[in-house]
C-alpha cells in the first residue's frame, strides 16, 4: 500500500524540537546509506505540539551494522535485538524494521530458532519493511514516521486522519490485537486520557468484551504500564477511561470492587490522582511506593483495621495490610518486594504521627522515612479533615525544627 506522504510545508515538525543526540543518530544513518525515521510516540507528540518523552529510531540497518556504527552502542533483546545508543543523559533507542509476529507465537516471545516443517532449526526472518513495521503497532496515531532524509512524516495506517479527528484507533482487527497483547487495552486507556482523544467505539466495544484477559499479561509488565497509567500527568482522566471500559476490575481486583461499595472510598482515589497530576506538573518526582501508598492508602488503613479488631497489634496489622494485598496482587501487577516494604514503612510510620509527647517526635523527625509518611499523613488528614491538630503540631515542628 502506498503512505500517505506529508512533505515539511506541510506539517509543524520542526528539527529545533528534536533532541541533538537523535538527530545525531539519524543523519548517522542516512549519511551511510540507509533509511532513517523517528517512530511511534515521538512523531505522534511532535505533530500535537507536546514534549516527547523520548524519541525512538526505525532503520534498515540491522543491530549488527549498527554495533559497528556507533561506537556507544549497546544490543538488548534477545529475539529481536534492539539497539541503545548512549549519550550523556540520554538513550536512543533503534531498531531495525520488524516484520509481523508469526503465527502462533507470542509477542513477547524469547525464542530465537524455531523448527521448520522438515524439523530444521531456522532463525526467525524478524527483520521487515517501513510498512509492516508500522503495521504491527498498537494504534494508528502510534505508527507514524518521521523521515531525516526529507523531513517528510509517513503514514501507513490512517494516523494522521486520527489525530485530527482526536481518536484512539487500533491498527488491524480490536480482539485479535487486544487478544494477542491485552496490554494494549490499558495502553488505549492512557493514550486516550492522556491525550483528550476519544477510543474509537468499536476499539472500545472490544476492550469491554476482553478486558478479563487482562488478567493473563505479564505481571512483570503490568508493573510498568500501571505506574506509567498513574505518573503520566493525566491520571485521573486515565483512572475515568479504566473504569468506564470496566479494566479496573481484572488490574486490581479486590480494591476495585471494595472501592465500588463506597463513593467516598471512590472520591479519595480521585482526590489522590488529582495531587499527583499537580505534582507531575509541577515536575515533582514521586517514586512508585509512594503512589501505591497513596492510592490504596484508605484500604491498606481498612484492612489494618479488621486485622486490629481481630486482634493483631496495630504496627503489625499496618504492615501486614500492606503486604497482604500487594502480594496479593502479584498475580495480576508484580510489585518489586522493595516498593512493598516501602509502602509498609509509609503506613506502619503513621502511627507515629499520634505520638507528641517528649523526645519521640525529634526522633522521628530526623527519621528518613518521616517525609514520606508526612506527605501521607498530610493528604489523607485534608481530604478527611481529620486530625487537624495534629497536622498543625507537624507542619510547625517540620518548619521550627522544635
Ligand atoms: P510514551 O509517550 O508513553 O512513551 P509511546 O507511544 O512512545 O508513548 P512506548 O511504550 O514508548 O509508547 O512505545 C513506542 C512505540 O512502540 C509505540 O508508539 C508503538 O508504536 C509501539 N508499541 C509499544 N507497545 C506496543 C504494543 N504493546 N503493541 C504494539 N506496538 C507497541
Ligand atoms: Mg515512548
Amino acid at each position: 500500500m502506498e503512505p500517505i506522504l506529508l512533505k515539511r510545508s506541510d506539517h509543524n515538525v520542526s528539527r529545533r524540537n528534536i533532541s541533538s543526540a537523535a538527530i545525531k543518530v539519524l543523519y548517522r544513518l542516512k549519511d551511510e546509506g540507509y533509511t532513517a525515521y523517528i517512530a511511534g510516540g515521538g512523531v505522534r507528540d511532535l505533530l500535537l505540539d507536546r514534549r516527547p518523552k523520548d524519541f525512538d529510531i526505525a532503520t534498515d540497518a540491522t543491530p549488527e551494522q549498527l554495533r559497528k556504527m556507533f561506537r556507544n552502542c549497546r544490543l538488548i533483546g534477545r529475539r529481536f535485538r534492539l539497539a541503545h545508543i548512549l549519550f550523556r543523559g540520554e538513550i536512543i533507542e533503534t531498531a531495525t524494521f520488524r516484520a509481523p509476529v508469526p503465527e502462533n507465537e507470542g509477542e513477547h516471545s524469547d525464542n530465537i530458532f524455531r523448527t521448520g516443517e522438515d524439523g530444521q532449526v531456522m532463525r526467525d526472518n524478524v527483520f521487515g519493511t517501513p510498512e509492516q513495521d508500522a503495521l504491527r503497532r498498537d494504534f494508528t496515531i502510534n505508527a507514524l514516521f518521521y523521515n531525516i532524509a526529507n523531513f517528510s512524516i509517513i503514514d501507513y495506517a490512517g494516523g494522521l486522519e486520527d489525530l485530527k479527528k482526536k481518536i484512539i484507533r487500533v491498527i488491524g482487527d480490536p480482539d485479535t490485537r487486544f487478544t494477542e497483547d491485552p496490554v494494549r487495552m490499558i495502553r488505549a486507556a492512557r493514550f486516550a486520557g492522556t491525550l483528550g482523544f476519544e477510543i474509537e467505539p468499536e476499539a472500545y466495544d472490544s476492550i469491554c468484551r476482553n478486558a478479563d484477559k487482562l488478567a493473563l499479561a505479564a505481571p512483570s509488565r503490568m508493573y510498568e504500564e500501571v505506574q506509567k497509567l498513574f505518573f503520566c500527568g493525566h491520571a485521573k482522566a486515565v483512572f475515568h477511561w479504566l473504569e468506564k471500559t470496566d479494566l479496573l476490575h481484572p488490574m486490581f481486583h479486590d480494591f476495585s470492587h471494595w472501592i465500588d461499595e463506597d463513593k467516598t472510598r471512590h472520591d479519595w482515589v480521585i482526590h489522590t490522582l488529582e495531587q499527583m497530576d499537580r505534582w507531575r506538573k509541577a515536575e515533582l518526582r514521586v517514586h512508585p511506593a509512594l503512589l501505591f501508598a497513596l492510592i490504596f492508602g484508605e484500604y491498606h488503613e481498612f484492612l489494618a483495621k479488621e486485622l486490629v479488631e481481630a486482634g493483631t497489634a496495630p504496627h503489625d496489622a499496618a504492615r501486614e495490610a500492606v503486604h497482604k494485598h500487594l502480594q496479593g496482587m502479584c498475580g495480576n501487577v508484580r510489585v518489586p518486594k522493595q516498593a512493598i516494604y516501602q509502602v509498609s514503612d509509609i503506613m506502619s510510620n503513621q502511627l507515629r504521627f499520634h505520638k507528641t509527647k517528649g523526645r519521640v517526635p525529634q526522633r522521628f523527625l530526623q527519621h528518613k522515612g518521616f517525609p514520606d509518611a508526612f506527605l501521607y499523613f498530610k493528604l489523607s488528614a485534608k481530604a478527611h479533615h481529620r486530625n487537624e491538630e495534629l497536622l498543625t503540631y507537624w507542619t510547625d515542628l517540620r518548619a521550627t525544627g522544635k
